[in-house]
Order: structure tokens, then sequence, then C-alpha cells
């Protein structure tokens, strides 16, 4: 009897260790796909300097994760990191280089989220947070909460040990430009053709790592000349940003109010969740049929627990590359490339 009792235990215990490593055993199929921002992005407007200048950018920034993912990092490390090197490049509207407010100063948005434990974070209207992506991260992790704004967002990413800098410097010589000229024409806040003219630059990451894990981070300054501290859909998960290790993550860019009103990352994952629709096919779905025929303008890109990915725009281009766990790298700019 005692022996039958022995053994029952010995075939349990192994069992048991059998679970945990298929758990821990690392997937093949890891990845990572990042954006800098969709818009009317047409090679007539653009000199091959600065085609050449957006390429390389995109190029370091997704080196830097998909080399975290392949040393066995997680995807929060790889989407932190490749995000800080975006915000960190004036190129995009995120971190330096972001996109003016109507009193010529910039205002963050940001926030992530985890694929495995749902947890997220967020701030809004921060001005002193050099790496806002950082901060939504130490909300998530060091905070109760999920969405901290203004000086608030500013007070908590220094108490928490981030870099703080002066206001000024995120404001770049085409940004002033960009708002004098918007501010010149006299846009109009609630003309449609000056938000469709936009180019968002947004910033944006999704990454899937060895363990089967998922995130999403979305970085950004909003729109030009935004008015009475204006919020856009990046800092708000399910809108601009989502993650679920059960489907896919998302990171969206374009006109924020189309993609707060169709909750437009969350949609994507509740697309394949209910509807088993493939990554690529809830991508273009809310892209395409519910943002675009609302009137709404942007992109999204997506990579599921599979590694599959979806890079969708219903603009002329989108500013996007993709790493998968070969080291393929596809880095492209214009729609139809
Ligand atoms: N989605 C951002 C916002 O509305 C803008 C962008 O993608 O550049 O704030």
């Amino acid at each position: 009897m005692k022996k039958i009792v022995f053994i029952s235990l010995l075939m349990l215990i192994s069992c048991n260790e059998n679970k945990l490593n298929n758990e821990k055993k690392p997937i093949d199929n890891f990845g990572i796909v990042i954006h800098g921002g969709a818009g009317t992005i047409l090679k007539e407007n653009m000199s091959q300097e600065m085609e050449t200048q957006y390429r390389n950018a995109l190029s370091k920034a997704i080196k830097v994760g998909h080399e975290i993912l392949k040393n066995g990092g997680t995807s929060q490390q790889a989407v932190e990191k490749s995000i800080n090197i975006m915000e960190d490049s004036p190129l995009f509207n995120s971190g330096k280089g972001a996109v003016l407010n109507s009193d010529g100063y910039a205002e963050l948005d940001a926030s992530f989220m985890d694929g495995k434990t749902l947890n997220a974070g967020a701030i809004s209207g921060a001005t002193k947070i050099k790496n806002p992506i950082s901060a939504a991260i130490k909300v998530m992790e060091n905070s109760p909460h999920v969405m901290l704004s203004s000086s608030g967002a500013d007070t908590f990413a220094q108490e928490e040990g981030l870099e703080i800098v002066n206001p000024d410097y995120f404001i770049t010589e085409r940004r002033k430009k960009n708002l004098e000229r918007v501010q010149k024409i006299g846009a109009n806040l609630n003309d449609s053709k000056f938000y469709k003219s936009q180019l968002y630059g947004t910033v944006g990451c999704v990454a899937l790592d060895k363990y089967g894990n998922l995130a999403a981070g979305t970085s950004t300054g909003g729109m030009t000349n935004k008015k009475w501290n204006r919020i856009g859909d990046a800092p708000i998960i399910g809108a601009g940003t989502y993650a679920n290790n059960l489907t896919c993550a998302v990171s969206s860019t374009g006109w924020g109010e189309y993609f707060i009103r169709t909750v437009a990352a969350f949609d994507i994952a509740a697309l394949m969740e209910y509807k088993n629709l493939k990554i690529n096919e809830a991508a273009s779905l809310v892209i395409n049929d519910k943002i675009g025929r609302l009137g709404g303008n942007g992109g999204v890109i997506a990579i599921d627990n599979k590694g599959n990915v979806a890079m969708e725009m219903n603009t002329a281009g989108m500013y996007r590359a993709h790493m998968n766990s070969e080291g393929k790298l596809e880095v492209k700019i214009y729609k139809e490339e």
C-alpha cells in the first residue's frame, strides 16, 4: 500500500514538473512591430534624405527591441526600449519633437498594457517627463492607479526617479513652424479637412516574447494646436493600446477621437476572441469599415499570440517596421509598398 502511495506521489510530482516545463518552454515565433505614426505621407512630399532618416530611425528602434526578445527579455522590456528610442528621436511626434499645443508647448500622452496580467498604466498631459512610456509603465507597476494626468503625472514620474526635463526640451523648430502654419491658416478645430491632412506621428510598439507574453505601448504629443488639455486615444487603454495573451497586442495612431469612439484597439482583440477573426481581418475591419465609415483615419499595428502581424491603415502611409524571430526586417512608409 505504502509503495502505491509513493509511486502515485512520484507520478504527481513528475506530472507537475512537466506542466511547469511546458509552461516555460520558449516559443519560437516571437516578434515585434513598431509604428511611427500614420497620415498623409506621400512620396512626392518626401525628400530622399528625410525618407532615409525615417527608415534608419525605425530600423534602429526595432532592432533594439528585437535583440531584447532574442536574448530572452520580456515583451514589456522590448516595447519600452524600442519606444524610448523613438521618443528620443526628433522625427516622431512623441517625447522630443512632439507636436505643440495651441499655447506652444508639448503635452504628452502614453500608455502600456501587459497581455499576461491585463495590468496597464498611462499618463496624459505630462509636460516634463523625458520618456513618457517609462512613466506609464511605472504607473502600472508602482501605483494603485491606471492613469495619472498633467502635473500629477510629472510629480509621480519624478518621485519614481525617471528623467525630468525642462518643457523646452521637447520643442523643435520643425514643430514650431508647423504650429505657426496651422495657426496662420486659422485651422478650425472642427474641420475634418484639417484633421485628415494631419501627419500623425505617434509612436507605438507591440511584441510577443519567447514566453508567449504579449505587450503593447503607445506614446504621443497628440495633435498640433490642441486646446483645452485635449486628451487623445494614445493614453486610453482599449482605444490607443490593448494587449491580451488570449488574442493580440495593438497600438493605434491617427485621429484619436475616432479611435476612442470605436474603442479601436480593444475591438480588434474582441473580434478575434468572440468572432474568431484572424488578426489582419480584425484590424482591417476596424480601420476601414468602422473608423473609415465614421469619417476617421489612421492606422494600427498588431501582433497575435502566434506571432502573426497586421499593419493596417486607411491613410496614404504609416511609418512601420516588423521583425520576426528569424530576424527578418521589413521597414515601410507608404501604404503601397
Ligand atoms: N492618435 C493621436 C492623438 O489623437 C495622434 C497621432 O496618432 O499622432 O492624439
